[in-house]
């Protein structure tokens, strides 16, 4: 068995390590199981590395189906390096509750919707540009273990070499579960939604519904994406509720003019439906020769159930991770491991905050909605940004509160 540089033309600038014996491939550095942001965005940074990589997705497409909304904003995105034809902004948000609402504008827009299959393709784009190889309608079914470490993935044509697996399978986790690594996720949103063409629907604004009518234990959105497409979607927390969100969409559906919501000449076009971590990031998300990342590892916040560009982040930290772990010949937990702190240290306390104010809201009732609205309408449109981004131990709350007393009981009331 020989170690190569690659000769061939579709591997012309990078120092791509395969290792060959006889012309056939045996052994890449890393394979990633999923397709989704997390894997995209890991296989891009592994890949400009130099590393040989392999992106395995089940699906027969990148980014479809589509199982997400797509809510996202400006200023992550931008540096992401997401273009801005890829979303749709939006300048105002109304939050409503059940007899009550709060509405912020937005003279310069700072929420966005995405265009969810330009961007997961415009992330496989970049992870090929980089060199990684992309595989459709290939399952990655278990992972290759061997004394303890994981040496690869097994899909239902062949077994799959490789020094370092990602799972970025998303909320089944499926890889982790299986060696050893269980996320212990057990709560999840559990979301429907249609993806409507909507003529006379204000592409402008974007709405957020709480309460027992239309999402007991979750809400309900509005999100327009432009070129008069709109998804209105319901997202229940289960176990909190065993409410299907199904029911509570279509009802919403026929009583959105009651939020102004002009649905008019609208259409479905497509029908959506899917499951986000709402729990913590996992407890261990790196083990020996594999590691988790994305939903698959619980990186979402769970706040408001908002995993993209969070799957993002954590793809491209996961990405350094392994090229390091590869580039020192250590692919042992404790080396992968760097990836846990380097997440807990950078978003470790908003994530853990956001989670246990989740938990709270999910078990308001409509009466405490109305009521708890009161604080939210205190901050200023760009201070209810922050909070909805999950910045939870930025300045800025400790500044709202200093320059408005009457919020320091309505915060400790909300926490
Ligand atoms: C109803 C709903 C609404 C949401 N709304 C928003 C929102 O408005 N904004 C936001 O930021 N986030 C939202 N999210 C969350 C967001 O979609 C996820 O957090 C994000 O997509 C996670 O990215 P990921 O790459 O970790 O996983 P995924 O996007 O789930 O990607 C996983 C990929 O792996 C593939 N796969 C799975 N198993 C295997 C396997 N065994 N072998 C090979 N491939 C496999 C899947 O086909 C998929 O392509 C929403 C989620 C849901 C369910």
């Amino acid at each position: 068995m020989i170690s190569v540089k690659p000769r061939c033309r579709d591997f012309p600038k990078h120092r791509q390590r395969f290792t060959i014996t006889l012309g056939i491939l045996l052994k890449t550095d890393i394979i990633i199981a999923g397709g989704g942001p997390a894997g995209l965005a890991a296989a891009e940074v592994a890949a400009r590395r130099g590393n040989s990589v392999l992106v395995l997705e089940q699906n027969h497409e990148i980014g479809s189906p589509i199982r997400t909304s797509g809510g996202s904003f400006i200023d992550e995105l931008e540096a992401l390096g997401i273009p801005s034809r890829l979303y749709h902004p939006i300048s105002g948000l109304r939050f409503c509750t059940p007899h009550n609402q709060a509405a912020y504008h937005y003279p310069t827009p700072r929420l966005c919707v995405i265009d969810v299959r330009g961007v997961f393709q415009f992330l496989a784009g970049r992870a090929i540009e980089a060199g990684a190889q992309i595989r459709l309608a290939t399952q990655a079914t278990s992972p290759l273990i061997e004394d303890g470490i994981v040496k690869g993935v097994r899909t239902a044509a062949e077994d799959l070499a490789s020094s370092i697996v990602i799972d970025a399978t998303g909320y089944r986790s499926t890889l982790l579960k299986q060696a050893g690594l269980d996320p212990g996720i057990r709560r999840f949103g559990v979301g429907a939604e249609y993806d409507l063409y909507a003529p006379n629907c204000d592409e402008s604004e974007a709405l957020l519904i709480a309460g027992s009518d239309f999402a007991p234990s979750g809400y309900a959105w509005v999100f327009p994406w432009g070129r008069h497409r709109v998804r209105v979607g319901v997202g229940i927390i289960h176990p909190d509720s065993r409410e299907n969100p199904g029911g509570y969409l279509d009802r919403l559906l026929s009583n959105l003019d009651r939020f102004g919501v002009n649905l008019k000449g609208a259409q479905p076009v497509e029908h959506h439906a899917g499951l986000i971590p709402s729990e913590c990031f996992a407890a261990k998300f790196a083990g020996h020769g594999i590691l988790g990342v994305g939903d698959a590892a619980g990186h979402a916040s769970s706040l408001v159930g908002e995993g993209i560009r969070w799957a993002i982040q954590a793809g491209r930290m996961a990405g350094e991770v392994v090229a390091d772990a590869i580039e020192t010949g250590d692919v042992s937990r404790s080396a992968l491991s760097a990836f846990e702190s380097r997440w807990i240290k950078r978003y470790g306390k908003d994530l853990r905050i956001a989670h246990k104010l989740n938990e709270r809201l999910s078990a308001w009732d409509d009466r405490k909605w109305d009521e708890r609205l009161e604080v939210l309408k205190l901050l200023t449109p760009d201070q209810f940004i922050e909070a909805l981004k999950t910045n939870l131990t930025g300045g800025w709350l400790l500044k709202f509160i200093a320059s408005n007393p009457r919020a320091l009981a309505g915060v400790a009331r909300l926490f």
